[in-house]
């Protein structure tokens, strides 16, 4: 999935669950693809899904959020992130369209190296580089953002409706 299906998901969840940070549930959603910010080197693509996408990591990092409520608004902030970082978990395990780091998430690294994948939704349509070759990651990526529609029409719906039900943006 790409960045922007897993920040619907986190914002659609985050609408429906009250008394939970939103913006905590959010930046839990997008913070396993922290490692995109290595997107340009050669190792990327043996370590995406793995050193970020295990529940060591996201444990750890609600873990340190905790102690630093303070650095995100609204309640139950550790718990929220926690939330939004397993669900991004949970989906990368059944959307993947990479085949060359393994299908799905290391799960359980560094203590184990298996892939965890329950079933897996998309296919791999001939990928034979991943992200070594970010340029030929783009069309595949572009079909998975096809399969994304909904939840951005979703997030979007919702986000609209909020905007219109607040009383400020009434008054204007
Ligand atoms: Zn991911």
């Amino acid at each position: 999935m790409t960045p922007a299906g897993h920040l619907s998901i986190s914002y659609i969840s985050g609408r429906f669950i009250k008394n939970i940070s939103l913006p905590a549930i959010i930046i839990g959603g997008i913070l396993p693809d922290i490692d995109f910010f290595f997107v340009g080197f050669d190792w990327f693509n043996q370590y995406h899904h793995v050193v970020t996408h295990n529940l060591l990591f996201i444990i750890l990092t609600a873990l340190f959020t905790s102690f630093h409520r303070s650095w995100i608004p609204g309640k139950r902030v550790a718990p929220a992130l926690l939330l939004g970082s397993f669900l991004h978990l949970l989906v990368d395990s059944f959307m993947d369209n990479n085949p060359t780091n393994g299908i799905g998430i290391a799960l359980l690294w560094p203590f184990y190296d298996g892939f965890f994948s329950p079933f897996n939704i998309l296919s791999d349509a001939g990928n034979k580089t991943g992200w070594s070759d970010p340029v030929s990651m783009i069309k595949p990526m572009l079909l998975v953002m096809l399969y994304e529609v909904p939840l951005y029409a979703t997030s979007m719906f919702l986000f609209l409706r909020k905007k219109r039900l607040t009383p400020t943006s009434r008054l204007s």
